[in-house]
């Protein structure tokens, strides 16, 4: 749908900062972060809502989420934890009408700082931000290796 913002990032024609994508579905910084970090995962077939989208693409969407919220974790940005949203319908405050699932990372004690980015929703350091995610997902796919180098 070319009137769709998130149709037009999945197509490439519409600008963002992409941190992971495959056959069914993308994954790119938001605009207006939350906090550093904040990813919306959103499937490449446009669905404005729960209700136009295929389970099995919902189910494979929270898998990158999970995944996503592990990297956040295992990268750079070494969160502590994550929220993992997904606002289905006007009702829920969904303001893009295609079906997204948010990934913010959370860190122990970032109350303050995260209402503060609630209210604010400043962009940080795009590049950044995509690479210690990037360096995160590269991470989970690399095996634990023990002190004798092992993996496991
Ligand atoms: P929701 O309220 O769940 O519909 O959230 C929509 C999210 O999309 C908000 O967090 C926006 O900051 C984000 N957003 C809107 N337009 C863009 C865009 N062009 N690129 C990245 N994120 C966007
Ligand atoms: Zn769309």
């Amino acid at each position: 749908m070319s009137d769709c913002v998130f149709c037009r990032i999945v197509a490439g024609t519409a600008p963002a900062t992409k941190v992971h994508e495959d056959d069914t579905l993308c994954a790119f910084l938001d605009i207006r972060p939350i906090a550093r970090g904040h990813t919306l995962v959103v499937p490449k077939t446009h669905a404005a809502e729960l209700d136009e989208l295929d389970p099995e693409l919902g189910a494979h969407l929270f898998r990158a989420g999970h995944r996503l919220a592990l990297a956040m974790r295992r990268g750079a940005l070494a969160a502590d934890g994550a929220n993992l949203v997904l606002n289905d319908g006007r009702a829920a405050f969904q303001t893009v009408p295609h079906i997204h699932l948010h990934v913010i990372p959370r860190k122990h004690g970032d109350r303050l700082a995260f209402a503060k980015g609630f209210l604010l929703r400043r962009p940080h350091d795009p590049v950044g931000t995509a690479a210690a995610i990037t360096e995160g997902l590269a991470a989970l796919d690399r095996p634990n290796l023990d002190s004798e180098g092992t993996a496991s």
